[in-house]
């Protein structure tokens, strides 16, 4: 062995580096938190070369006093922390003292500080030197940092190509900036605008500003608070369905975190809108206590803990379907206007617009449907639907309803997805119910492998009976099925049976509840209408009213929309009519 040293602190600041700064968007988060920190209302970030070459961060916050601005650049340097007391109500977003010197050390850094009781400073850091002059500048901090990892090879090469470096930064920009709307931020990435934040205090326009309008027009609000904390944010709907967890962005007193648990809670919330494998977007900004929060878990701060999470996830269970239920919880149609491109009364087409057209002109099907009573731009009354200003007009390749709205918009409906919705509701509510039963004239017979017959178990027969299956062993290799379901009528019988048990089997932990639902949404699915299946008027008026009366009338148990909703204005729009 050889003997014990202290490390040199050039090295042991690259070692702490290598824990806090892990690639360009790191530094730029830190730096960020400075100036947030620093009470700055406006913060610009520049970007070159991914931030390989120049990350710039300037703020007009409080700025750094020039005999402190060798002591920032120090280990554990910080003027946000005195006690053991403060760690335990960390009000600021740093407190370890770590970045400043970190940074340093693996980049050159240039400093232009001014406080508002002197005239300025410039420092300048590299290879552990630092030379420091007066300079002339506005109060608030600029701080350039250039050749990020110039001396750590090996993190150098592991950073990725440019746009997958950018998209990380513009994800953790974003994630703060939204954290934070009354702070003006702007991302530039090698001289071009990314976003610009107004930081007037909305969310819902800080949301516009860095994703556009095609966001906002498919948020809902939700709020609610407790005697220990406080939520407030906006739900993104079945159009802003995403393959991964990254658009749930969760922020708490300022500092975007990852809490595992309230994240699933989330996902968990949103299970019966949208389809399985399928995240939502929704951005959560959380005021606690300090006190109830521990935020010295990991030294990115990433990570925290939080007393109340219990509670949290179970008014984030009661609350997010509540407001998805909302009656403005149809997906509107899907062409969208850029945010510049309102004032020019542009439209612009996303794809998904070309794929409906485009669908309706490839199928061989594609017809137009007049239903012959329902022409009368009048409900019918004796389907109640005055109160629901909506009616059937027509409908396009026998699988979407078209209605119109008395707002003089209209919806497409599809008729699937809908009488899907319906029967997952209706066989919903007779299986909370006690369910029943019916004895089959023929017991079903269904044969298993060896391995599978060891699955059944008394507790599987004990949980098919709670879904209204009676069955026992037969034999070695088969299953004898008693009793189904009284709504399960006889085309559908084994088709349920077979799927529950499919179920059972591959699942060795089986929650009821789930089973349930599963299977009900299996079944809601196999005996609804199918698509092209000509629908008489009364029928489309009927499947649209029984549509209504649902909890929720906008997806299918899969979580695919039913509704798509092209308001009057939008129409207009398309058709670049004046009044619009
Ligand atoms: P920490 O943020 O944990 O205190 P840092 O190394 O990030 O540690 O910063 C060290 C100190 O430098 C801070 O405590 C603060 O006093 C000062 N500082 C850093 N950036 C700024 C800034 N943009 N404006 C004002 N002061 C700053
Ligand atoms: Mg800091």
């Amino acid at each position: 062995m050889n003997p014990i040293k202290i490390l040199p602190q050039e090295l042991a600041n690259q070692i702490a580096a290598g824990e806090v700064i892990e690639r360009p968007a790191s530094v730029v988060k830190e730096l960020i938190e400075n100036s947030i920190d620093a009470g700055a209302t406006k913060i610009d970030i520049k970007i070159s070369e991914a931030g390989r070459k120049l990350i710039t961060v300037s703020d007009n916050g409080s700025g750094i006093k020039s005999n402190e601005i060798a002591l920032a650049f120090k280990p554990h340097a910080t003027s946000k922390l005195s006690s053991t007391f403060d760690l335990f109500r960390i009000q600021s977003l740093g407190f370890r003292g770590e970045a400043l010197p970190s940074i340093a050390s693996i980049a050159k850094v240039t400093v232009n500080s001014c406080t508002s009781e002197e005239t300025g400073v410039s420092a300048i850091l590299e290879d552990g030197e630092i030379a420091i002059t007066p300079v002339a500048t506005n109060v608030g901090t600029t701080i350039h940092v250039e050749n990020l990892f110039y001396n750590t090879p090996a993190r150098l090469k592991y950073l990725k190509l440019d746009y997958s470096e950018n998209s990380v930064t513009f994800d953790a920009v974003s994630k703060i900036a939204l954290a934070h709307p009354s702070i003006a931020f702007s991302l530039t990435f090698d001289d071009k605008l990314r976003f610009k934040t107004t930081g007037r205090g909305d969310l819902k326009e800080t949301i516009l500003n860095i994703y556009g309008l095609h966001y906002v027009k498919n948020i809902l609000p939700i709020s609610f608070s407790t005697n220990d904390f406080k939520l407030e944010g906006y739900l993104g709907n079945t159009e802003l369905v995403r393959a991964n967890r990254y658009g749930i962005i969760i922020n708490l007193n300022g500092r975007n975190v990852y809490m595992g648990k309230i994240q699933a809670a989330i996902i968990e919330a949103y299970g019966g809108f949208i389809a399985p494998n399928r995240f939502p977007f929704v951005t959560l900004n959380l005021t606690v206590e300090p006190e109830l929060v521990d935020v010295n878990v990991h030294p990115t701060k990433k990570e925290v803990r939080f007393s109340k999470e219990k509670e949290l996830i179970e008014l984030l269970l009661k609350n997010i379907p509540i407001a998805l239920r909302k009656d403005e919880f149809v997906p509107t149609s899907m062409f969208q206007l850029r945010e510049e491109q309102i004032s020019q009364n542009e439209v612009q087409y996303t794809q998904s617009t070309f794929d409906l057209f485009t669908k309706v002109e490839e199928n061989e099907e594609n017809s137009y449907l007049p239903l012959n009573d329902s022409l009368v731009s009048e409900p019918l009354v004796y389907f109640k639907q005055e109160e629901l200003n909506v009616f059937p007009v027509g409908s396009i390749n026998r699988t979407y309803i078209i209605c119109q709205t008395r707002e003089g918009g209209f919806w497409l409906v599809d008729q699937h997805a809908a009488h899907e919705r319906i029967n997952y509701e209706k066989f919903q509510n007779s299986l909370n119910q006690k369910i029943k039963v019916r004895p089959l004239l023929v017991p079903l017979v269904l044969s298993f492998s060896k391995s599978e017959m060891l699955s059944f178990t008394d507790e599987v027969f004990i949980m098919l009976l709670e879904v209204g299956i009676s069955a026992s062993l037969f034999g070695e290799n088969a299953i004898r099925v008693s009793e189904v379901p009284s709504w399960a009528n006889e085309y559908d019988e084994k088709v349920y049976v077979e799927n529950v048990i499919e179920q059972v089997l591959n699942n060795k932990k089986i929650d009821v509840h789930a089973l349930r639902t599963n299977a009900i949404a299996t079944f809601a699915c196999k005996a609804s209408i199918k698509a092209y299946h000509t629908l008489s008027s009364s029928e489309s008026n009927y499947l649209l009213s029984e549509l209504l009366k649902c909890d929720n009338p906008y997806s299918c148990p899969h979580g695919r929309p039913t509704i798509i909703k092209f308001t009057k204005y939008e129409l207009e729009k398309m058709f670049k009519r004046s009044g619009a």
